[in-house]
């Protein structure tokens, strides 16, 4: 498990990247991640890295992961997961093998840690309710 200490780090990190930064979740992609939630969201985080980033030489390597179509493909872009060029250059793995068990438990473990926070966003950032108006 990713410890907080670890995810505020990256965040922070992250937080510094207009690039990164610029990747939220689309109302579609928010609802779709919020009506699977985070056990599914965990199995299709696993299997895209496992299948897309972590063979030894992915196909189509920098190019490999959508910028839409999947909550899971977004939570990449925004914490540089996307490939392996991006996990050398933010999280120091390196290129050139196949990514370890560990590795790919990390990956996933940021990802659904942006996700959930994507998740959670919503209902803090929501405007109260309007006030009800008094009876007469
Ligand atoms: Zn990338």
């Amino acid at each position: 498990m990713l410890s907080d200490a670890t995810w505020r780090a990256l965040q922070k990190r992250l937080g510094r990247s207009s690039f990164r930064t610029k990747f939220r979740l689309s109302e579609k992609e928010l609802a779709y991640a919020s009506d699977r939630g985070l056990d599914v969201l965990t199995t299709h985080a696993r299997d895209f890295v496992t299948r897309r980033v972590a063979p030894r030489d992915p196909p189509n390597e920098g190019k490999q992961t959508p910028v839409t179509g999947h909550p899971v493909f977004v939570a990449q872009h925004a914490t540089a997961t996307c490939c392996r060029g991006c996990l050398v250059k933010w999280h120091k793995i390196p290129a050139g093998r196949k990514l370890t068990v560990a590795q790919i438990n990390y990956v996933t473990d940021v990802l659904l840690r942006w996700l959930s926070d994507q998740l959670a966003a919503p209902q803090a950032k929501r405007p109260p309710p309007p006030e009800s108006q008094p009876r007469p």
